[in-house]
């Protein structure tokens, strides 16, 4: 087989694609004159208003460059360094953030729960913060979730508030990851406050690069006491951005008009169309329900290989193992027709197409 080259969409990570024409618009909107640097900007004091607005409570806004930034700041923002931070064995603050979170925290120590669906349960919880009470156990401080999750599944509300008693009860503190935070929504049809403030979420990472971004992730604390002196944290740690009125302005032009969530319905559509198609084929198992924006499936090593030479890209070292498919802001329909299509040519040029079935008989 002649490798093919890379398509124009991949399905490889939301982060693939580019930026959305209303952020990028905006940009140039406020590429203009002279304003006061480090977010002092008129266009970054509407941004952090129109948070309020749209979460219909008080909070404090910050911008940081990235998720990681995000995550492991807030984190250090709501422990001290001989605490522990409870998260989902495949949580990005576990996998995929090289040590942050345990960095800027000064040590304090990330202990994974389990949980079906990339989900915590407050019984998991529970038992973390239980197992020890002595001076010799890192003490439990805060409890990490993700919004969606690593393999694409959602946390209702009632999911949320169940951990949020938990939460409560050991007087711990509530952060939740949202990289695909509007792709949740989209799934629950809910207000963006009844997954973060009516739930009890204490300070939230909003996802933007995954979702029409260039750069830019947004650190929302509803628990405005754990937010002071954050700005310090954001500049010592290389996240305050001199020129924030560009990070601002994207939020600007995908919040405004409500671009943010139609990006959000498509890329979740595009996941659930691509899971019809592939559910329809015997030899590929889809592996989670497919809530946000992507789709996990097992498939045959030799499909995996074809599917790659004809030009694909996708990962398939994510949680669990499995080929992870994701969908962004602007993915089409037709890639998702044209992927189903290569899934089902691999299985005829690999062979592997009714070998399962024959073998059964
Ligand atoms: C992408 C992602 C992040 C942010 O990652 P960065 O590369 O640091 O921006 C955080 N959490 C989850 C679940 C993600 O998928």
């Amino acid at each position: 087989m002649t490798p093919q080259p890379p398509k124009s969409q991949q399905l490889a990570s939301d982060n693939y694609s580019g930026i959305c024409p209303e952020a990028l618009e905006y940009i140039h909107k406020v590429n203009v004159g002279h304003v006061p640097a480090y977010g002092e900007d008129m266009w970054t004091r509407e941004a952090c208003d129109l948070f309020r607005e749209l979460f219909e409570a008080e909070c404090e806004v910050f911008f940081v460059f990235n998720g990681t930034a995000g995550n492991s700041l807030s984190m250090a923002s709501l422990c001290r360094s001989y605490h522990s931070m409870i998260c989902h064995r495949v949580a990005h603050v576990e996998t995929d953030e090289c040590g942050a979170p345990e960095f800027f925290s000064h040590g304090a120590k990330l202990l994974m729960a389990e949980g079906v669906g990339g989900k915590l349960t407050p019984d998991g919880i529970e038992q973390i913060v239980t197992k020890r009470s002595d001076i010799h156990y890192p003490r439990p401080r805060v409890v990490t979730v993700t919004q969606a999750t690593e393999v694409g599944t959602v946390y209702t509300q009632a999911e949320l508030r169940a951990i949020h008693e938990t939460v409560q009860k050991h007087s711990l503190k509530f952060q939740m990851d949202g990289a695909r935070f509007a792709n949740a929504l989209i799934h629950l049809e809910v207000k963006p406050r009844q997954l973060t403030v009516d739930a009890g979420v204490d300070v939230l990472c909003l996802g933007g690069s995954k979702n029409g971004l260039g750069i830019g992730e947004a650190v929302i604390f509803f628990d405005l006491e754990a937010a002071d002196e954050f700005a310090y944290r954001c500049k010592q740690a290389g996240q305050l951005a001199a020129k924030m009125r560009f990070i601002a302005a994207q939020w600007l032009g995908a919040l405004k008009d409500g671009a943010w969530y139609c990006y959000a319905r498509n890329a979740n559509d595009c996941a659930s169309l691509l899971e019809r198609n592939l559910r329809e084929i015997p030899e590929v198992k889809v592996l989670y329900p497919s809530e946000a924006n992507s789709v996990f499936v097992r498939m045959p090593e030799p499909v995996i290989a074809a599917l790659r030479a004809k030009g694909w890209i996708f990962y398939t070292f994510i949680a669990t193992g499995g080929a992870r498919l994701m969908c962004s802001w602007d993915t089409t329909p037709e890639t998702i027709q044209a992927f189903t299509d290569d899934v089902k040519a691999a299985l005829v040029e690999t062979g592997v197409e009714g070998a399962a079935s024959a073998k059964a008989k």
